[in-house]
């Protein structure tokens, strides 16, 4: 099977602005910088997503990112910071290894948008709170 390119990237066959690395954990900065100081934190070794993560290691990549995100806010003048991470195409996975977006955020129009607004009606919430409740 092809690599992706992030395990490309741990292979050392790409190259990248590395932020942080230790045996389990790599993060550096995204190519595309949707916001300045935008990075990313993944596990080294391959998973697809963060719900098929081991949950030890999620909680290393997890760690590293609040790091990161707290460096943005003390010395990067970030006033805020968006952590999150996309699974599946459906969400806009495009690669598929699993990654932590870390995007500082700056007053004003910074670059990126995150509009979260209610847009479907009609939602039986007691089924849906039932459902996920119960398979917890
Ligand atoms: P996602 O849409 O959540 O899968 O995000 C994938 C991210 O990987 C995008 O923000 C890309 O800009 C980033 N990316 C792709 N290739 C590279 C690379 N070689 N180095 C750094 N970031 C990359």
């Amino acid at each position: 099977m092809e690599k992706d390119v992030f395990c490309k990237i741990v292979d050392g066959e790409i190259p990248c602005y590395k932020l942080f690395e230790d045996e389990d954990v790599l993060a550096f900065l995204d190519i595309s910088q949707v916001t300045k100081g935008h990075a990313l934190v993944i596990p080294k070794k391959h998973y697809d997503t963060f719900l098929s993560t081991p949950d030890k290691l999620m909680h290393k990549v997890m760690d590293v990112a609040q790091r990161i995100g707290q460096i943005s806010i003390q010395f990067l003048g970030a006033k805020g910071v968006n952590i999150l991470t996309n699974c599946y195409e459906a969400a806009g996975q495009t690669v598929k290894h699993f990654h932590v977006h870390v995007i500082p955020r700056y007053e004003g129009h910074d670059g990126f948008e995150l509009e979260m607004k209610s847009n479907v009606e009609g939602l039986n919430l007691p089924v849906i709170a039932e459902t996920i409740k119960n398979n917890l």
